[in-house]
């Protein structure tokens, strides 16, 4: 039985092509001679070879963001960007200018949402989380409220599109009212690089984070973009690699890996994300129809094009997924990173969900190796397991 992987919003495989351009730069004794695994930063020929990969990468993962290359900061994961990104840019706004507060939304990622927290109870700054509706989204008019005339606020961060849910925020037009106000605004696309725009000039942002693992990049390597000028206290220390803005030896086979698999994600994005809408429209109403109890959660209309979410009541989450691992199908309750921990997800919890759906989530995230014939055998397969664990469930007292 081959595998039916649906969780690609987890994280999503290699391609051949990116671990071909990777190759060359981790260096083999029988390759000495056309050698790339010198530190980029050393004189002698091997770290200039990895430094000519390192500069192609960087002016990549630039174009792709309509950005000049040294506005590009390399980084260890979407986690490090969106830590570096918040604390940076507070702090930085704090020291120079006295500005106290952040604000950002309850549906964000824990690398955003606990940064933020972090900063509230150790370093002193207010937060203020702004409401989303039953979607997830954020509203212009509610942001402009809580900015005011945004004369207190060191850094607005709204996620570009949510992990859990899907749906996709206006963040041109959010970014649009920041820049008015002079506030530098960040966005966490870890979900949403391969998949939509990352204009970054289109998007208004100073800020934008992303993860190569999600989008067929490798694990552990990431880049957070930020605008000449924004306030930027490093984060991590030490090197005065990236101009000082993030110190450690570069990891220059996932860099030139990432921004491989960058490019090739761009240059497909509107074939490919036009064919997972399909299959993804094609799961979402037929799993309404046939699985009682299934309700959509997200946006139905502002949704990333790979991703379909659900809550299902009067099931868990956990006895879903071991069932359909164990049919061949590779699928998440949520967010990889809340799923071994037996609470409720925070994001269903700030969108409405009635607390007796929240221990249902089910999300199925599409990509590059799914099709058609894939997606008509979870759908077979689906209601019936859903049908057997309701069956198996104790009755309530
Ligand atoms: N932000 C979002 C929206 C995510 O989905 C994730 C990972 O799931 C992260 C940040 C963290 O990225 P990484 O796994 O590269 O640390």
């Amino acid at each position: 039985m081959s595998l039916i992987y649906l969780d690609h919003s987890a994280t999503t495989p290699l391609r051949p092509e990116v671990f071909a351009a990777m190759e060359p730069y981790f260096g083999s004794t029988d390759q000495e001679s056309n050698s790339k695994y010198g530190n980029p930063s050393s004189i002698h020929g091997a770290g200039r070879a990895a430094h000519a990969g390192l500069s192609e990468a960087r002016n990549t993962i630039a174009d792709v963001l309509g950005a000049s290359p040294n506005e590009v900061v390399l980084t260890g994961c979407g986690s490090e960007s969106d830590n570096a990104a918040l604390r940076g840019i507070a702090l930085a706004r704090r020291q120079q200018f006295g500005m106290n507060r952040i604000i950002t939304t309850p549906v964000e990622h824990h690398a955003v949402l606990y940064t933020a927290e972090d900063l509230r109870d150790f370093f002193g700054f207010e937060l203020t989380l702004l409401p989303v509706d039953g979607e997830g989204l954020v509203s212009v008019e509610e942001l402009g409220q809580a900015l005011g005339d945004g004369s207190d606020v060191a850094v607005v961060s709204v996620m570009y599109a949510n992990n859990e849910v899907g749906s996709v925020q206006d963040i041109g037009e959010l970014g649009a009212l920041c820049r008015e106000l002079g506030v530098p605004f960040h966005t966490d696309a870890v979900q949403a690089a391969g998949k939509l725009s990352l204009d970054v000039d289109g998007l208004n942002v100073d800020a934008l984070s992303a993860s190569a693992h999600k989008f067929y990049g490798p694990k552990g390597v990431g880049f957070l973009y930020l605008r000449r000028g924004t306030p930027f206290h490093p984060f991590l220390i030490g090197g005065s690699h990236e101009n000082g803005r993030r110190a450690g030896t570069h990891n220059v086979p996932g860099i030139v890996g990432m921004a491989t698999a960058l490019a090739l994600c761009e240059a497909e994005r509107e074939a490919e994300m036009a064919r997972l809408g399909q299959l993804r429209d094609r799961i979402i109403g037929c799993t309404l129809e046939s699985v009682p109890g299934a309700r959509l959660t997200g946006s139905i209309t502002k949704r990333l094009a790979n991703h379909a979410s659900f809550t299902i009541r009067d099931v868990e989450a956990e006895g879903i997924l071991i069932a359909l691992d164990l049919a061949g199908i590779a699928a998440s309750s949520g967010s990889a990173c809340t799923s071994a921990r037996q609470r409720p997800s925070h994001v269903l919890e700030a969108i409405g969900i009635p607390v007796e759906e929240l221990a249902g989530g089910l999300r199925l995230s599409l990509g590059y190796s799914n099709d058609i014939e894939q997606i008509e055998l979870l759908l077979q397969r689906l209601p019936k397991i859903i049908d057997r664990h309701r069956q198996s469930m104790p009755a309530p007292l």
